[in-house]
């Protein structure tokens, strides 16, 4: 595929869809920077993932080494400070009478789009891409469509840039997501998603499961091995 002049920036947390999210602009644009964010999540091993699925990723096609440019992380444990939720906390996770997972960090995706218009300011990159969908999600309100394009709107008013955010994932479901992987890398894309990227909410990489490692109960597990065996069965 032709490579856009644009160059991107991707939110990749070594997760399953900013993984997907990474090799989608590989393959779109010629210049893709990578950031994640810190925020002392329990699930901190997708942030140890991250290196190994860039270096990894890069040899799949041969223009992609060429295309993949700097790595950032950048410490956000303020939200983890001021937020008490599963996600950073020990503690259960559960659904609230609004039907919100405690899993929910207020204000995350906000944050995270902020400090990455900054990052892309910074560093000329005209795209921001993440893996936010809001068609098979926990219910995050921060993933709608909506949100995300009320953000792009705030975000280019306020640094006075014309940055646009791409969201390749917001009308996939999971199995879609897992079909994705394999039309942009095939099977050797699948494989590195299964064997390198950590969607656990838990941070368990204890069990392997023909979807990848995971305690296999927690939404975010649920999530991923739903979708696998319906891209599986449709396969
Ligand atoms: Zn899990």
């Amino acid at each position: 595929m032709a490579a856009d002049g644009e160059r991107a920036l991707v939110l990749f947390s070594g997760g399953q869809d900013s993984t997907t999210c990474l090799a989608w602009a590989l393959a779109k644009y010629r210049h893709v920077e990578t950031v994640g964010f810190d925020y002392c999540q329990r699930h901190g091993v997708e942030l140890k993932q991250r290196p190994i699925i860039r270096d990894k990723i890069m040899r799949l096609m041969p223009q992609w080494p060429e295309r993949l440019g700097d790595d950032h992380t950048i410490d956000l444990s303020v939200l983890g400070a001021m937020s008490d939720t599963a996600m950073t906390r020990d503690v259960e996770i559960a659904t609230n009478e609004k039907g919100l997972p405690n899993t929910f960090v207020p204000g995350r995706n906000i944050i995270f789009l902020t400090f990455a218009a900054a990052l892309a300011y910074r560093r000329g990159l005209k795209r921001i891409v993440g893996g936010m969908c809001e068609t098979d999600f926990s219910g995050y309100p921060d993933c709608r469509d909506d949100t995300i394009k009320a953000l792009q709107v705030a975000l280019n008013l306020g640094i006075e840039s014309r940055v646009v955010i791409e969201t390749p994932l917001m009308w996939r479901d999971k199995a879609a997501t897992w079909a994705l992987s394999h039309e942009l890398g095939g099977t050797a894309l699948v494989d590195l998603v299964v064997e390198d990227t950590h969607t656990c909410y838990l941070g368990e990489r204890g069990e392997r499961h023909e979807w990848g490692y995971g305690c296999g109960l927690c939404p975010a597990c649920e999530l991923r091995a739903r979708g696998w065996r319906e891209w599986r069965s449709a396969a």
